[in-house]
């Protein structure tokens, strides 16, 4: 069972009590970009074995999205932060580094 603590109330939380939002960090299109720019963003998704960012929303509590990073594989879980950044926060990452050395973040398309 993924096991995620909201950000805002600070309460673990069980799926049960999650909505799932997809991958976090997409960059949106707008007026001006091209049709691949637009297809990329409305169909293309990541779907690694691995490091994840993910958006939730905390449903049957206080109801607010945040994101998670965990890991698909092994479901260990790096993290929770709000949804309102462009890139996770250094802590995230240096968690997810020292799970997995030579991990980075990329800048996501
Ligand atoms: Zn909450």
């Amino acid at each position: 069972m993924l096991i995620l603590r909201c950000p805002y109330c600070g309460n673990d939380v069980d799926e049960t009590d999650l909505a799932p939002g997809g991958e976090a960090h997409i960059r949106r299109h707008g007026p001006g970009s091209t049709d691949a720019e637009l297809t990329d963003y409305l169909f293309q998704r990541e779907n690694p074995r691995g490091v994840h960012f993910e958006r939730w929303r905390h449903a049957a509590g206080c109801g607010k999205w945040f994101h998670a990073a965990r890991a698909t594989d092994t479901l260990q879980v790096f993290g929770t932060y709000s949804a309102q950044t462009t890139e996770p926060p250094q802590e995230i990452r240096d968690a997810i580094t020292k799970a997995r050395p030579g991990w980075s973040w990329r800048e996501f398309s």
